[in-house]
């Protein structure tokens, strides 16, 4: 590049005068992190070496693990090495994932004091990076994992400054949030801008020379500066991610600012050729895999995307009803910035509980009413306090307060029944008694619904303070509501579907299906790998007979009681599962015949112990149990074959007498 980007980059001392402290003072880049960077795509070793790095530091191995570990990997067995793992998902996705990881806890999680919000932050990085590098592929850049780490880092000077400067950036951007351009406002607020201390960094950190240039110049124009045609594409990559993202609503902050595109990027890449849809779906998926552990929003950014928008089309219609408002437009820009950050509130979450009482504070914080409570509905028409929030304690408990609903014409009755914003000031019997139990002059109430049934109410007034509350707030909180429900029927669905799909609804061990997967995994390594693999069908004898003495009932609670001595016979790779009715299967890895006969032998007469006591519950009835055991051996072709040899040696033992246990023959 003409002239040298290094001679563009700020000096020392400014950065120490900004920074408060000397240069050679602040932390180095991390190790591993560095280490990694100097794997690529075209070394031939990359698989060991990868392995080897992310191995030496036992923290941010055990953190990589638990990433690919995450229900979005969707690894059905646990992958408990590195070494497992690269082989599963590869090198580059593993040093991504590594490097992700190494940075966030290094660079970004410590952080100031705590305004700044590094969750937000480094789903822009990491959602940057995947797009970047997507881009880089479809635009045939040289490099695209450079590419990749380009997009993570190219705001990496925000969190510098946030963690190590004198101004905390979180406390920056709430001071800056009204003033036109965020750029301008830190060279005039902070004296710094993030580009140009992230690439001063980046320089020091001995990255490479086009890393810097892009990540210095994703805000600048670019084009006077006779950059080479990859030093130029890398930079436009840059800067059209960051519009993207930003512009579906994963900026680095909460803000009504986001940034123009850069007018040199079209110039470089012809932006109308890309597959923008096709894109994005592969930043969506990087973003899920990793959304658990860094903590991202889980239902999938798609529906976080919709929901935004809903939400600016709610506000658009707002205002338009109340266009006489004073400074309309500002104010909605106002009301934009405290939204949003409110309706990606209740996604953060899949535990009910939390999921509303961090809607709570968000939308306390975002529109500072003194109260906000949630109001479920109770069992026979009334209304119950879930949970509150006060800026102040006003004295009396609110919570479990109860609001009944008596009169068809109460405010609380119109709010469920029409899913409106109501604001109850006392015009009914039921408002009144209800203000006073609340302690309140006017209440604001917006109604949530999950699976399109209203479950309850959020209810926001300003006591003490007297203020009254605005109905454009409160239609804003309504949209927030409206957030909260499907968050919360998110949380609901995703607990049903996993344990629904996998776990056996009565017994709570492995279901048919899982089963059958873990079979066919299991199969695999043993036809293949020459691993041992031995199965074990379980029956229950006479069962038939307990059922009709005793009730339904009676056999389901002995069915209970099976699985839990299965469960605790049995070692983390033993798998037991519900095979069918009152048949019960066992997937014993890297065991031969012997060591699969006593481990069924040890279960037997665990039951027929068992069947003693119960004998006395159960008069006439003697709990015990038939095993069949097989082994996979070379003839067995197909995971049928080798359960079905199981099922034929438990019919011999059910011949033979019942309560024993017979190995297959031919
Ligand atoms: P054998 O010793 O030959 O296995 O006799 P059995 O009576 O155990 O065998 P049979 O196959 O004739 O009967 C199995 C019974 O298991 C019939 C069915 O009602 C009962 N059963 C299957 N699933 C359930 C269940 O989920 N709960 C209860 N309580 N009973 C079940
Ligand atoms: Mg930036
Ligand atoms: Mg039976």
């Amino acid at each position: 590049m003409e002239p040298d980007v290094k001679t563009l980059l700020p000096s020392r001392q400014k950065i120490e005068k900004v920074l408060g402290r000397r240069v050679d003072k602040l932390p180095p880049f991390p190790l591993v992190a560095l280490r990694l960077l100097e794997i690529t795509r075209d070394d031939s070793k990359s698989s060991a070496d990868i392995a080897k790095v992310v191995e030496a530091d036992p923290s941010i191995a055990a953190k990589t693990l638990r990433i690919v570990n995450s229900a979005a990997y969707g690894a059905l067995r646990q992958i408990s090495s590195i070494k497992h793992a690269v082989v599963l998902l590869g090198a580059l996705e593993i040093r991504s994932i590594a490097l992700g990881v190494t940075l966030f806890e290094t660079m970004v999680k410590p952080g100031g004091h705590g305004a700044f919000d590094a969750v937000l932050f480094w789903k822009h990085a990491i959602a940057n990076g995947a797009l970047c590098r997507a881009m880089a592929e479809a635009l045939a850049y040289p490099d695209p994992e450079e590419a990749y780490v380009a997009g993570l880092l190219h705001d990496i000077g925000k969190a510098i400054i946030d963690t190590y400067g004198k101004v905390d950036y979180g406390d920056f951007l709430r001071e800056a949030a009204d003033s036109g351009s965020m750029i301008e406002a830190e060279s005039r607020i902070l004296g710094l801008r993030h580009d140009d201390t992230g690439a001063y960094f980046c320089n020091a950190w001995k990255m490479p020379e086009r890393l810097i240039g892009a990540i210095l110049l994703h805000h600048r124009r670019f084009r006077h500066l006779k950059a080479t045609a990859d030093e130029a594409l890398l930079i436009a990559i840059v800067s059209l991610a960051d519009f993207i993202t930003w512009n579906q609503g994963i900026g680095s902050f909460d803000g009504a600012q986001r940034p123009v595109l850069n007018p040199d990027v079209e110039g470089i890449i012809d932006i109308g050729r890309l597959d923008l849809q096709k894109l994005m779906a592969r930043m969506d998926r990087e973003i899920q895999s990793t959304a658990e552990y860094y903590g991202f929003s889980f239902p999938s950014m798609e529906n976080f995307r919709e929901s935004l928008l809903r939400a600016n089309i709610e506000l658009g219609r707002e205002n338009a009803r109340q266009q006489h408002a004073q400074g309309s437009l500002k104010r909605e820009l106002q009301t934009i910035t405290r939204l949003r950050r409110s309706v990606t509130q209740p996604h953060r979450s899949l535990d009910p509980r939390r999921i509303i009482r961090d809607t709570l504070a968000s939308i306390q914080q975002s529109f500072r009413f003194d109260r906000v409570m949630a109001l479920k509905i109770g069992s026979d028409r009334h209304l119950l306090v879930d949970e509150a929030l006060e800026r102040k304690k006003a004295g009396s408990d609110l919570k479990a307060q109860r609001i009944e609903l008596n009169s068809p014409d109460s405010g609380f009755v119109a709010c469920l029944r029409e899913r409106i914003p109501v604001l109850v000031d006392g015009r009914t019997d039921d408002e009144r008694r209800a203000l006073t139990r609340l302690g309140s002059r006017q209440l604001g109430i917006v109604p949530f619904s999950v699976g399109g049934k209203a479950v309850g109410l959020i209810a926001v007034d300003n006591t003490p303070s007297g203020r009254p509350v605005s109905p454009s707030d409160l239609s804003a909180v309504a949209i927030v509501a409206n957030e909260l429900g499907v968050a919360l029927e998110k949380a609901h669905t995703f607990e049903e579907i996993k344990t629904r799909a996998t776990r056996d609804g009565l017994t709570n061990i492995y279901n048919r299906a899982s089963l059958d997967t873990f079979l066919a995994e299991a199969f695999i390594r043993a036809r293949d790998e020459g691993h041992r693999l031995a199965l074990v069908m379980l029956d229950v004898d006479h069962f038939k007979h307990l059922n009709d003495t005793f009730g339904h009932t009676a056999g389901d609670s002995i069915l209970k009681l099976l699985a839990g001595i299965l469960t605790k016979f049995s070692r983390p790779s033993q798998i037991v599962g519900r095979y069918g009715g009152e048949e019960f299967l066992c997937i014993l890895h890297d065991t031969d015949l012997n060591g699969a006969l006593s481990y069924a032998e040890r279960i037997r007469a665990k039951v027929e112990n068992l069947g003693r006591l119960l004998a006395k519950r159960f008069s006439g009835y003697t709990l015990t149990v038939s095993l069949g055991v097989a082994v996979y051996e070379e003839d067995v072709d197909s995971v049928k074959a080798l359960v079905d040899r199981a099922d034929q040696a438990m019919y011999r033992a059910k011949q033979s007498g019942r309560n024993r246990v017979v190995p297959y023959e031919r």
